[in-house]
């Protein structure tokens, strides 16, 4: 039987724009991925829980920013659980539903993929998957690559460095764009722009959410 072989894209998303999607969907050509699970975070260890929007507006923005890929799919796997989520113990619960014969790609951008170094049970999680680094326009991978293979040699585990065409997209922009009544036409998928106005996502101020659609 033929290996699968699938990235997960973890991520907080929120919101979600086409700079994950890009990387995603460029994951999934070089590296002949199956399927892209995009994996919203429960409660993001690393973020403060305050400051990041309920799970059922990221999930579904999620679903709704993936709808029309049919290679893309969104997994509860992390949001379903209780307390702190790591994305180590995701990986466990998803190499369990597909049994040994599945190969895993955690998909992260440049700046993620240092942090990892400071997650919990890192050599674990390195040894769970392969790791696909994309460049991210403001995180300089290039400098850094010799020190992050170094440090994938040394625990003898690979990482891939995917070039995606560059997005200087981020949530945080998107929020504060929205909190100034801006436009975030062009950086997230039309339905989930709808869906921030309808919801009133990132701003305390009704008026300027529904400037832009009136
Ligand atoms: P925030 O500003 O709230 O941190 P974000 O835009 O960084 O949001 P996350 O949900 O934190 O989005 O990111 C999920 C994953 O997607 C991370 O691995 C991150 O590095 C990657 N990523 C996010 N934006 C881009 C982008 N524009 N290009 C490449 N990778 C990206
Ligand atoms: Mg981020």
């Amino acid at each position: 039987m033929e290996t699968k072989r699938i990235g997960i894209m973890g991520g907080t998303f929120d919101p979600i724009h086409y700079g994950h999607l890009v990387t995603a969907e460029a994951a999934r050509g070089q590296f002949q991925l199956s399927q892209v699970l995009f994996l919203p975070s429960g409660t993001p260890p690393h973020k403060d829980p305050a400051q990041v929007t309920d799970t059922k507006h990221r999930y579904t923005m999620t679903v709704l920013a993936t709808l029309t890929n049919p290679y893309f799919e969104v997994s509860r796997v992390d949001i379903d659980r209780s307390g702190a989520t790591y994305t180590i113990d995701a990986l466990r619960i998803l190499q369990d539903l597909h049994g040994s014969n599945v190969r895993l790609f955690f998909i992260t951008g440049a700046d993620a993929i240092l942090e990892i170094m400071g997650w919990k049970d890192s050599e674990e999680l390195l040894g769970m998957a392969e790791f696909i680094a994309a460049t991210r326009p403001g995180f300089q991978l290039e400098d850094r690559q010799g020190t992050i293979h170094h440090w994938f040699s040394s625990q003898n585990k690979r990482l891939h460095i995917l070039q995606v065409p560059a997005m200087a997209i981020s949530s945080t922009d998107i929020r504060t764009r929205v909190h100034n009544g801006e436009s975030i036409r062009y950086l997230v998928p039309e339905t989930v722009d709808y869906y921030i106005r309808k919801n009133r996502l990132y701003t305390a101020d009704v008026q300027k959410a529904m400037v832009d659609y009136e």
